[in-house]
């Protein structure tokens, strides 16, 4: 410990139901997992193979409040299911991948549009847009062991009680066990690492003193305030 040349930075968590703290070690996201989004963002929605992106474990945010980012005039929602890996490795096949689930969250993908946009028209990477901080609200952490594996869940969020996004995880374009198979071709996967399963249709931006309000069935409600 004494050669640490700085303190070193805490451990980013997330708060487990019921009591514990789940250590984090990396956040990957993958894009466009609904084809109505895919559509609403100008895509042809057809099974492409997955895409990933990734965030800061430190944008990961249990606190209730998202204060708005600054550089960006157009800071949209995005509601997605996180899935919290309690094991990994590489070339996982699917038929094993949920073994390797510690739990779920509701998380929402913040994302600055546009300059996610000015970087996909200069084709530079997307991390402006997406891994600033606290840019991933995020509610406390279902254990698999009593929550199972959601595959058909209803997945919405409100914006000041109006209905902005819905849909359901049956309508993931990649479920969860196909995500996690994908993720360890590319990279190897580990204890800690979790993964945002992709937005429903109905993004669209908030502004300071909006209150978000996520649902997924199962795994209960989280509500953020923009400040
Ligand atoms: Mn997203």
């Amino acid at each position: 410990m004494t050669d640490f040349v700085l303190p070193p930075p805490p451990c980013p968590v997330l708060p487990v139901a019921g009591g514990g703290l789940f250590p984090v070690r990396r956040v990957y996201c993958i894009g466009r997992n609904y084809a109505a989004h895919a559509i609403e963002m100008g895509h042809d929605p057809d099974r492409e193979p997955p895409f990933f992106f990734q965030k800061n474990p430190d944008n990961l945010d249990a606190s209730g409040t998202f204060r708005y980012p600054p550089r960006s005039q157009d800071v949209h929602h995005e509601v997605e299911l996180l899935v919290a890996l309690k094991s990994g490795g590489t070339d996982i096949p699917v038929e094993r991948a949920l073994d390797h689930v510690w739990g779920y969250a509701i998380c929402l993908d913040m994302t600055r549009r546009d300059l996610q946009a000015e970087a996909k028209t200069l084709g530079r990477p997307w991390e402006i847009g997406k891994a600033f901080e606290g840019s991933a609200p995020v509610g406390p952490l279902h254990p698999a062991t009593q929550t199972g594996h959601p595959d058909r869940s209803r997945i919405e969020l409100r914006v000041n009680g109006a209905l902005r996004q819905e849909g359901d995880m049956a309508q993931m374009i990649w479920k969860v066990p196909e995500m996690i198979a994908c993720l360890s071709r590319y990279f190897e996967l580990r204890a800690g690492d979790v993964i945002l399963s992709g937005t429903p249709a109905g993004v669209g931006a908030v502004v300071p003193g909006d209150t978000m309000t996520a649902t997924i069935d199962g795994l209960g409600q989280l509500t953020v305030r923009v400040v």
